[in-house]
């Protein structure tokens, strides 16, 4: 077998237990004499798997019982578009932008023309930081912000206390540390980062929320319709969920959440630290107090404090034949990018450091 270590954004590492654990049931799901791919939506056998799946969300996050755990379709990109539709009351929308990902969002708010506004941003420095001094006010419909800014690799260390719902763009950090339910009115995350396969998102919502959604909103596009039916109302992405649901197991295993961010946080001390103590020849995107511990993204500079991106280019390269993929940057920031989410193991930070380590002899 050959394993390599996968640094990409998304889709992204899952853990291998996981992998060998769907293989061993693939043809043969518990003797059932099929694969769960292949079982009805309705049956049974399915809707333990569904329903398991809930209830470990429920268990391992903490999630309060006047929250609904709802599973859909169209990926992080298509709550963009939700969100206005089902939420907005005629007043104001107010978004933070820290990065592609919020911009987006709000590129959906105006397309629908509601009243919005973006209180923050952090466009000005390349989007290096989680924009300072947020202020939402207290009458806004709701308050939307982006945890984990993948491409630039910042994120909130604490969510901002708003009096108005706070939504929360979480796709590449959920489940990597615990939450306070208390500032959340809805967070959601396309799975294929941290939480399983592309095809399934995960949307956790406040019920007071989902009874906002007007009639004159497409039935699919409707949360109540998903919340009334346990989102069974039409055929949902049923693979995604039964691997979503062995990552939670999986989670269990390895001590639940909070054991799983204090390993994020070693994982991404080790890197920081191999970046901070480099002397300047690697060079974070993201302003300190700022970093992300799911996304690093980096330089390799000049001595004059440029980009040498013709060393950038070397590094991925030689990362890639040394068993280590997925390094390069976004081509918006360029550089590096290691993603690092629950399921890369320490061993794989601590591979991909000493590369960092002996490239920088070898080519400064
Ligand atoms: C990847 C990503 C998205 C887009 O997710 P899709 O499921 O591809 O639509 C949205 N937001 C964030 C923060 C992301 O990292």
């Amino acid at each position: 077998m050959n394993r390599i270590f996968n640094f990409n954004a998304g889709p992204s590492t899952i853990p291998l237990e996981v992998l060998k654990k769907a293989q061993e049931e693939l043809i043969d799901y518990n003797g059932h004499g099929l694969s769960i791919m292949e079982a009805s939506h309705r049956s049974k056998l399915y809707e333990e798997v569904h329903n398991g799946a809930i209830s470990l969300i429920r268990e391992l996050y903490g999630v309060p019982m006047d929250y609904d755990i709802l599973f859909l379709q169209g990926g992080a990109s298509l709550q963009f578009a939700m969100i206005p539709m089902n939420l907005y009351m005629g007043g104001v929308a107010e978004y933070v932008d820290s990065g592609s990902w919020s911009s987006k969002a709000i590129k959906e708010a105006e397309i629908q023309g509601i009243n919005y506004r973006v209180v923050a941003s952090s466009k000005d420095t390349t989007y290096d930081r989680i924009p300072e001094n947020i202020e939402f006010s207290d009458n806004a419909d709701y308050a939307y912000i982006t945890s984990n800014n993948t491409i630039y690799g910042t994120e909130y260390h604490e969510f901002p206390i708003t009096k108005a719902p706070l939504i929360i763009d979480a796709s590449s950090d959920i489940f990597s540390y615990p939450i306070d339910w208390s500032r959340v009115g809805m967070i959601f995350a396309g799975a294929q980062k941290n939480a399983g396969p592309s095809g399934l998102t995960i949307v956790i919502i406040k019920k007071e929320l989902v009874a906002r959604g007007g009639d004159k909103i497409p039935t699919m596009l409707k949360y109540k319709t998903h919340a009334d039916k346990n989102s069974l109302f039409n055929t949902p992405p049923t693979f995604g969920i039964y691997i979503l649901n062995l990552i939670l197991h999986w989670i269990k295993d390895n001590g639940g959440i909070e054991a799983i961010a204090k390993n994020n946080q070693k994982k991404a001390k080790l890197l920081y630290d191999a970046i901070d103590n480099s002397g300047g020849f690697y060079v974070g995107h993201a302003k300190r107090e700022s970093r992300s511990l799911m996304n690093v993204s980096y330089n390799i500079k000049n001595s004059d404090g440029t980009n040498n991106s013709a060393l950038e280019a070397k590094f991925v390269q030689e990362a890639t034949d040394a068993g280590m993929i997925g390094l390069k940057g976004h081509r918006s920031i360029g550089g590096l990018r290691a993603s690092i989410y629950n399921a890369m193991s320490l061993e794989g930070v601590e591979t991909l450091v000493e590369f960092m380590d002996k490239f920088q002899r070898e080519n400064s």
